[in-house]
């Protein structure tokens, strides 16, 4: 993968609320078309390291770079980095889509209206385009017969799957997902984690954060292991679930895994 087209490069990214430093330096090179899990323990930064990439957290050190353009920072008067021209902040916000727990429908529209909010309102589309692009994205994640439903006639697979389509309508260069199924009732998770595998298998470039280590370890051609917001481990589903360097690592997966 050494000449791939990079898509996502994250450099020493370092952030601290207040005296806690959450991340300490992470680094991770998405090249187009990976799918990188991000594995670990609750509270070892993996939210915030997502979040760090299109800024919704202010970093404190780092550099950002999609798509081969680098995000420009400067440091705000707390110290934090902000967006140094706010244009740019939101042409690269609109190559990133984020898949979040809560799938944040809004609750008034009809679950087409959901999905060609943004392509009509911020990427100014015709309607028409965009119906007909939500309706094929609809079919993608098998509820094309629920565009005129509400939000909350939809379990909440249904949601999410709604939820990943209209993230899609946008045509994010890189999909982020921050555990998409762990809202879910257990018999719910399986109908978005195929949809996510289709994305996987189209060659999206994706970054996962999940606790579903078989999926993960079946769809990732690379696997993360934060702990403490550090890298603890890096490398091929293989190398880190059948034979991880890190002790740490060895009992995550040994208690995370039937
Ligand atoms: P994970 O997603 O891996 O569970 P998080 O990135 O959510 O971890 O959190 C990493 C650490 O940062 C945790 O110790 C958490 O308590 C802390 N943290 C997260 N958000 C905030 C915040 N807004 N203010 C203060 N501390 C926070
Ligand atoms: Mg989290």
């Amino acid at each position: 993968m050494a000449n791939a087209e990079t898509a996502l490069e994250l450099i020493d990214i370092h952030k601290s609320y207040d005296d806690l430093e959450v991340l300490k330096g992470v680094s991770l090179t998405a090249h187009k078309g990976d799918v990188i899990s991000i594995l670990g323990s609750s509270g070892s930064g993996k939210s915030t390291l997502l979040r760090c990439i299109n800024l919704l957290e202010q970093p404190s050190q780092g550099r950002i770079i999609i798509g081969g353009e680098e995000l420009n920072l400067k440091k705000d008067k707390f110290g934090a980095l902000e967006a140094a021209n706010r244009k740019q902040l939101e042409q690269m916000r609109s190559r990133l889509g984020f898949v979040f727990q809560q799938f944040n429908l809004w609750p008034h529209k009809t679950i087409l209206q959901n999905i060609i909010e943004a392509q009509t309102q911020v990427l100014k589309q015709p309607k028409d385009q965009a119906v007909a692009y939500a309706q094929e994205l609809l079919r993608k994640v098998g509820l094309y017969d629920k565009q005129d439903a509400y939000p909350g006639n939809l379990s909440g697979g249904q949601q999410q799957r709604i939820a990943i389509a209209r993230t899609l309508a946008m045509d994010p260069a890189v999909l982020l997902f921050d555990e998409p199924t762990s809202a879910l009732d257990p018999e719910l998770v399986n109908e978005v984690l195929s949809v996510m595998r289709e994305l996987a298998q189209e060659g999206r470039t994706m970054l996962i954060v999940t606790h579903e280590m078989r999926f993960a370890r079946d769809v990732s051609s690379q696997v993360v292991f934060l702990h403490q917001g550090l890298i603890e481990e890096m490398g091929p589903p293989e190398q880190v679930f059948d034979n991880p360097t890190s002790a740490r690592v060895r009992d995550f997966m040994s208690s995370h895994q039937g």
